[in-house]
């Protein structure tokens, strides 16, 4: 409690508000503000100066307060529709099930998001090179691959409700609709989309079901024109098709998406992996084992990367890859994941050992990436069906090998799903602030003049922004209170709001408001362009500016 103490100095009163404060075992007392030379005077102060203090206090309550909101995958769906941020394919048409078209701020953000993989796996690692090849390949490409043969759901229909939806072929008979009721297999159905290749001549061709197949192909080119030796890696991100009998929950499942994978090419004697280091080796998650599933059980078992290479489930060129998966998905916030082991009974038909990343998302914990021990499988296959040698000349061991691959996969839009679903806050009054980071965000910066009719501050506030808008995908916004352009920035995510008020052309000052936690903070003009550019890298936090 604050209370008033009179102070006699050379025989005059000086009136203070003092307040106790606990250190340790020790009480001491701390003037809070100078009260005045009377008692009255004082008795004034100190009222004002503590219903200040109660603001201060209410306003630091309202800044931290915000919550992360439950939404579902349709909510999300209408709510990135009502933003522009993803529309239906053909929406005049009354949409096409399964397509998606990504509008101005789901481009920015999913360019943000593919950027961010494209640096983190392949402009940051020095054995990784990446590629952009066709989606239309050579049809033998899928006969080699065994696409053809095995790339198959079982479409079933429920007895019960009528809902149809594809099973995996080890999952007949095992699993019921959520309505209880049977499932009736109604046939065998290809993934892969047809289509036909020249006028005359017609070759019928497929649209790429996956991207690794092109990294196969083009494997033996890339160690032939670059200066890669073993172990090294090939990425891509790119479309992929799949004719899905049952698109459903949003951009979770559909039928055009792009997948982001690399195929990481090792000599098949080496066991040791030497960029495996002890931050891979204690990356800790919930992991579900094969035995646990085994006893019908999802119990998860909180363990580190280095039990798994302990326990013999995957080898440490695998381990090393499944833990900068788990690494880049803590960086971009996404916490909440668990690793599946696959069972024996659904490994794909190239694997010999695959992890799934699961996400927790609004319709339950599903796959957003994964992680394929391939093994030689592909590259065996290919030198098959094109009597090609693909072997490549290994300078250490002085061998020609054909590698071994160790494969991880991201559904880049099911990333940006889980993005906007971890993403999705509400503050105080209930308005919605989409909370992404800054390096991802789709719009950067809002510049606002704080009136409109003042032609100086327009000036001043125009030449801001054409400045800042060389640099980043940024907006001018110069309609409606401030309170409404705040809040319009906020739900689509934008970090920072400069406001250029009076004070600006006087001081050559502006001001950076801050989306999470409202706070603002005056800069100068001239250091507004480099406060910026480390906010937004994330080498800096708002809190830290002085
Ligand atoms: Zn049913």
């Amino acid at each position: 409690m604050a209370y008033i103490v009179k102070q006699k100095v050379n025989g005059k009163d000086y009136y203070y508000l003092r307040k106790s404060v606990r250190e340790g075992d020790k009480v001491l007392s701390k003037n809070l503000a100078y009260l005045g030379k009377t008692r009255e005077e004082a008795e004034i102060k100190a009222k004002e100066f503590l219903k200040n203090m109660e603001n201060e206090k209410v306003e630091e309550k309202k800044i931290s307060k915000l919550v992360q909101e439950k939404i579902s995958v349709e909510e999300l769906a209408n709510f990135c529709k009502s933003k522009g941020f993803v529309f239906r394919s053909s929406d005049i048409y009354g949409g096409y099930s399964g397509f998606w078209d990504f509008g101005p701020l789901g481009s920015e953000l999913f360019n943000n998001l593919k950027q961010n993989w494209w640096n983190h796996f392949v402009q940051q690692k020095e054995n990784m090179v990446g590629i952009d090849a066709s989606i239309i390949s050579h049809p033998r490409t899928w006969k080699a691959s065994g696409h053809l043969t095995s790339f198959k759901d079982i479409a079933v229909i429920c007895k019960k409700c009528k809902r149809s939806t594809k099973l995996d072929p080890n999952e007949i008979g095992k699993v019921k609709c959520d309505c209880g009721g049977e499932y009736e297999s109604q046939g065998e159905f290809n993934l892969l989309f047809k289509t036909s290749v020249g006028a005359l001549d017609k070759d019928e061709a497929y649209l790429r079901g996956e991207t690794a197949q092109s990294m196969f192909m083009d494997f033996k080119l890339i160690s032939q024109t670059s200066r890669v030796h073993l172990p090294f890696g090939i990425a891509q991100i790119g479309r992929c098709f799949r004719n899905e009998i049952a698109p459903r929950d949003f951009l979770f499942r559909s039928r055009e998406f792009h997948i982001g994978e690399f195929e990481f090419f090792i000599h098949p004697e080496e066991k040791k992996c030497d960029l495996l280091d002890e931050n891979h080796l204690n990356v800790k998650f919930n992991f579900l084992s094969e035995e646990i599933q085994q006893k019908n059980s999802e119990e998860l078992e909180e363990i580190f990367i280095k039990n798994l290479v302990e326990m013999n489930k995957l080898g440490e060129w695998h381990a090393y890859w499944l833990a900068e998966q788990i690494i880049w998905f803590r960086n971009l916030g996404l916490d909440e994941i668990k690793i599946r082991e696959h069972t024996k009974e659904e490994l794909s038909h190239y694997s010999s050992a695959t992890f799934d990343i699961d996400y927790t998302y609004p319709f339950g914990s599903k796959e957003v990436a994964g992680n394929a021990n391939r093994g030689q499988y592909d590259l065996n296959q290919h030198i098959k069906e094109s009597k090609q040698k693909m072997e490549i000349f290994d300078e250490k061991t002085n061998q020609k090998v054909i590698p071994r691959v160790i494969e991880p996969t991201f559904g880049m839009e099911r990333v940006f799903l889980a993005l906007l679903t971890k993403a999705y806050c509400k503050n105080e009054k209930g308005d919605v602030v989409l909370k992404l980071s800054p390096n991802i965000a789709p719009v950067k910066v809002a510049v606002f003049p704080l009136v409109k009719n003042d032609e100086k501050l327009v000036n001043l506030s125009r030449e801001i922004f054409d400045n800042l808008k060389k640099e980043w995908n940024i907006v001018y916004d110069g309609s409606g209170s401030v309170g409404r352009r705040y809040a319009r920035n906020d739900e689509i995510g934008t970090p920072f709001c400069i406001t250029i008020d009076g004070d600006s052309i006087k001081n050559k000052d502006v001001t950076i408001r801050d989306r999470d936690t409202t706070k603002q903070i005056r800069v100068k003009v001239s250091e507004l362009k480099e406060i910026l550019r480390k906010l937004i890298n994330c080498e800096i936090k708002f809190e830290n500016l002085k």
